[in-house]
């Protein structure tokens, strides 16, 4: 089998199929490829956070400086939360957002002295995060530990249902004329004149560009074209409980331990944070009974509330970074027409504007915004 394209994309999480979308909406003839079904990876495997605040742990490991060069990052995520707010009516799926802001839970003055500053550097580029006093905090969010002592608030942030997202992407991709052809992997990019041939575990495909969004098989594609880009991978783990009356209207974060906690509209809460979770002698990703019983606890602490709800499943998703979380979005500089798409640890939430991005620098050469601080030189 051979297909001809404009434009293939690889990967169909959450970045290739808004990708698609975008691609397909401006009129050019372009298809996805696919290695298993759509949004089986990170995209259909996250906890469905709408982030828009710099994340605690690397902002008190890595330190100001970095969070400075973040703030690019940051931006992205600002302004794809603004995408979000209409998406569903765009896509015609009930996407179940909502946002009612991030709540950073602090227990002690150091945290609160080090989520002041954290506050002033989103601040500088217009995110109103602001700090909240322990009473502040009961107001709004009555459910947690009256032993916290305060925290802060991110109005930009909130949730989605990542099971949807990348579907509804597809389908409206589809409408407008896009292909998406699943269970093929792609083993191999290889220039062929002016063009690209794309082979893969089914067939091959042509194309003059080929944008690759393959996350975590990023690197491999790459090498594959004598290209290093450094995405590292960690398995982790999300927890879903039985279904409670509604009490959580806040994605909740804590700043001593690793959580993620919030409430889906089924009323399950869903308990995350990046808890790692380890490999099985063959390699496969599997639970981490250690990291699920600390996950617990520390959501335990943040909401005592908690303590009689069931956990009814634990599941593992591989999560993706680069080094110093910002995203990369790139032409290749030796492959001309092959481009790179990747958004670190929070693409879920960047997908809406990646899509864009991506597509403006493919169609045109160029994107309105700045993205030098996205480049693969910087590697
Ligand atoms: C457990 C977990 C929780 C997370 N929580 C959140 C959160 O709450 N909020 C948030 O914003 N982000 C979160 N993330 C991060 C987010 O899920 C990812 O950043 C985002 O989904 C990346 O989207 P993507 O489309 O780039 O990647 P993916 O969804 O991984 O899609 C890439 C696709 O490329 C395909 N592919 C790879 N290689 C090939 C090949 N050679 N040929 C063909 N296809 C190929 C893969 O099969 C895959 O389907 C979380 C991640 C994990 C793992």
């Amino acid at each position: 089998m051979k297909e001809s394209f404009d434009i293939v994309i690889i990967g169909g999480g959450a970045i290739g199929t808004s990708t698609l979308y975008q691609l397909s909406k401006s009129g050019a003839n372009v298809a996805l490829l696919e290695e298993f079904d759509l949004n089986t990876q990170a995209s259909g495997r996250n906890a469905g956070s709408l982030h828009g605040q710099i994340q605690y742990e690397p902002f008190e490991e890595l330190g100001i400086e970095w969070a400075k060069t973040f703030l690019h990052g940051l931006a992205i995520l600002a302004d794809s939360l603004a995408i979000w707010k209409t998406l569903s009516a765009e896509l015609e799926v009930d996407l179940e957002v909502s946002s009612n802001g991030g709540l950073m839970i602090a227990e002690n003055g150091q945290n609160m002295r080090h989520l002041e500053k954290k506050v002033e550097l989103e601040n500088s580029i217009g995110i109103a995060s602001r700090m909240l006093s322990a009473a502040e905090l009961q107001e709004l969010a009555p459910y947690i530990s009256k032993k916290m002592v305060g925290g802060s608030i991110s109005p930009i942030e909130g949730k989605a249902n990542p099971l949807l997202l990348a579907p509804a992407f597809a389908e409206a991709a589809k409408r407008k004329g896009g292909k998406v052809f699943t269970n093929r992997k792609v083993t191999a990019i290889v220039r062929d004149g002016a063009r690209y041939r794309i082979e893969t575990t089914n067939g091959h495909f042509t194309a003059a560009k080929v944008v690759i969004c393959a996350n975590a098989g990023i690197p491999a594609l790459g090498q594959g074209i004598g290209v290093n880009i450094p995405i590292d991978d960690a398995p982790v783990q999300v927890s879903v409980t039985e279904q409670v009356e509604k009490f959580v209207h806040h994605l909740v974060y804590f700043t001593s331990e690793k959580l993620t906690f919030k409430q889906a509209n089924s009323g399950s809460l869903l308990i995350g944070g990046g808890w790692p979770a380890r490999y099985n002698p063959d390699g496969d990703p599997i639970l981490n009974p250690d990291s699920l019983r600390r996950n617990l606890r520390v959501a335990l602490k943040v909401v005592p509330k908690i303590a009689d709800i069931r956990v009814i499943r634990t599941w593992i998703g591989v999560g993706n970074g680069t080094p110093d979380h910002n995203p990369i979005i790139d032409e290749i500089a030796s492959m001309p027409g092959v481009y790179v798409g990747m958004y670190p640890y929070m693409g879920f939430t960047a997908s809406p504007l990646m899509g864009r991005l991506i597509s403006e620098l493919v169609l045109t050469g160029r994107t309105e915004r700045d993205i030098s601080p996205f480049a693969l030189s910087r590697f």
